[in-house]
């Protein structure tokens, strides 16, 4: 088993400047097998939440219970839960075979015979079978970071705990390790926590990520989830490349139909849409993923036709990047498009495809 329970995780470090709160009241529920990926913008509190959960760090508040058994006094090595760094924290005076034994003689009883199985397995299954007598500097990043996989396999552990685990590899092997690191999770079907800035490895790898801000927890939920259902603003320009497109509007309720103001175009709202948002505002802000703009004729309702700035033809999609009201926004459209700076693209936001927030908490209202 493996079933986490994350209750009101908080950290507040103390130093001359005053408190910083890096991780504040965090709840989780994570199911025995589950792949959860920890993902927000640099200092949100990724490390600090993960550190927490493995007893590297104390929390300021908060439990965490592994299999319905309160955990947060265990030391790091009495938890059954397996870290692999970014450093890959190698020793560099031993063998990878060494490197790979040595938690396991350290705490636990098992027999020399019955480590060197494990390790032989886990190299094996690792694809370093061959490379267990060589020494880290004899090793390529890549193996190096294959060893300290293999070091956190042999402990059986109901956790793994991952910071950045692929982040010193070049963009090629990432991507092999990314799909190794997922089958190997899968067959195995050990819990696993994972820390990444990087969003496709979040919404490729997990089953559920959790994004955070500034120390809170914003949504835990699938990656469509996520994509398609943002719980907030900030969910919904973290998650999705190239970011959503943002308009602050003003909802105007004085005419026939309800209208959003914004500086450089109206848009009038169906009766459904705006059900959604009825009762709030008039602040609001107007969200539209690049790739839901759509190119329609001109004279379309609800259309606008901004000068285009620049275009980038991909092969299968084109980015096209749109002045509207002096501000950049980007329209992802399909096929090569080559459009020359300067001339106008009428442009529409389907009804259904677009998002509204409160324009002052940012909280999703559709
Ligand atoms: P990154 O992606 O850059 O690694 P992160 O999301 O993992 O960032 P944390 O390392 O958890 O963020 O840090 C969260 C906040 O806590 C940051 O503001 C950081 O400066 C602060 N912090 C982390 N460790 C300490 C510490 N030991 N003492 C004081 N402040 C700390």
């Amino acid at each position: 088993m493996g079933e986490l329970e994350i209750r009101d995780l908080t950290k507040v470090f103390h130093d001359d400047g005053g408190d910083i709160v890096a991780v504040d009241s965090f709840d989780a529920e994570i199911e025995d097998g589950e792949f959860v990926v920890l993902v927000g913008p640099s200092g949100c509190g990724k490390s600090t939440t993960l550190r927490m959960i493995a007893g590297l760090e104390n929390p300021t508040e908060g439990e965490v219970v592994l299999d319905g058994e309160d955990v947060t006094e265990k030391k790091p090595k009495s938890r059954n839960m397996a870290m692999v760094f970014q450093s890959y924290a190698l020793y560099p005076h031993m063998t990878a075979r060494e490197n790979m034994a040595f938690g396991l003689k350290m705490t636990t009883d098992l027999s020399k015979d019955e480590i060197a199985d494990r390790v032989q397995n886990a190299a094996d299954m690792m694809g370093i079978g061959g490379l267990l007598d060589k020494k880290p500097d004899e090793l390529s990043g890549g193996q190096q970071q294959r060893v300290a996989l293999g070091r956190a396999i042999v402990r059986e552990p109901e956790v793994f705990l991952m910071d950045e685990p692929l982040s010193n590899l070049d963009a090629k092997l990432r991507t092999q390790m990314r799909t190794e690191l997922q089958e190997l999770q899968q067959e195995f079907g050990v819990t696993t926590i994972y820390v990444t800035h990087d969003q496709t490895e979040a919404m490729t790898m997990s089953d559920r990520i959790a994004v955070l801000d500034d120390g809170r927890l914003q949504q835990l939920g699938t990656p469509l989830e996520c994509y398609h259902e943002p719980a907030n603003r900030f969910v919904a320009g973290f998650i999705g490349s190239p970011s959503m497109n943002f308009f602050d509007v003003e909802l105007d309720t004085s005419g026939a139909t309800p209208t959003l103001i914004h500086d450089a175009f109206e848009y009038e709202l169906d009766d459904d849409v705006y059900a959604d948002v009825e009762g709030h505002g008039p602040r609001l802000t107007l969200g539209i993923r690049p790739e839901d703009v759509k190119a329609v004729p001109e004279g379309t309702h609800n259309a606008i036709s901004p000068t285009v700035k620049v275009t980038e033809p991909l092969g299968d999609v084109s980015y096209v990047y749109l002045d509207i009201g002096g501000e950049q926004y980007t329209a992802t459209l399909e096929g090569d498009i080559v459009i020359e700076s300067g001339r106008t693209l009428t442009v529409q936001f389907p009804q259904d495809r677009i998002h509204l927030f409160d324009g002052e908490t940012g909280e999703a209202l559709r």
